[in-house]
Formats: C-alpha cells, sequence, structure tokens
C-alpha cells in the first residue's frame, strides 16, 4: 500500500527526474525523502537503498510513487 501522503512534491520530482533520466542513482534520496513523509513500508524502503537492486523504469516502487498503478 502506498499512502499518498508519502508523496511529497520532493518524493514525486526525484521519482520524476530518475524515470525521464533512467538514472536512479537518486534511489536512496528518495528513500530517505519517503522517510521524512512518514513513510515506513521497508519493502519500498528497503529496495530503493538495496545498493544491489536494478532499478528499471517503471520499477514498481518508482511506479507507487509516481502513482502509475
Ligand atoms: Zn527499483
Amino acid at each position: 500500500m502506498f499512502d499518498v501522503n508519502w508523496r511529497t512534491d520532493t518524493a514525486l520530482a526525484l521519482a520524476k527526474q530518475m524515470y525521464e533520466s533512467r538514472n536512479f542513482g537518486a534511489a536512496p534520496i528518495l528513500a530517505d525523502a519517503l522517510q521524512d513523509a512518514g513513510c515506513d513500508a521497508e519493502d519500498i524502503l528497503n529496495h530503493l537503498r538495496d545498493p544491489s537492486a536494478t532499478h528499471v523504469r517503471g520499477c514498481w516502487a518508482l511506479d507507487l510513487v509516481l502513482g502509475k498503478e
């Protein structure tokens, strides 16, 4: 579940930037932004912070932040 309150301007901007540039280096920063907004979904946070995770355009975690469900 994704709480719309986690979709802050900062989180949304980071997610859009990663989606459009296909550069997912900011994923841990996005995790921080989500957590700052109160996100406690460990599956999302762990995925974004996992240095070995392979992100793709359309990554489920990004889709959640972008609201592309
Ligand atoms: Zn991913």
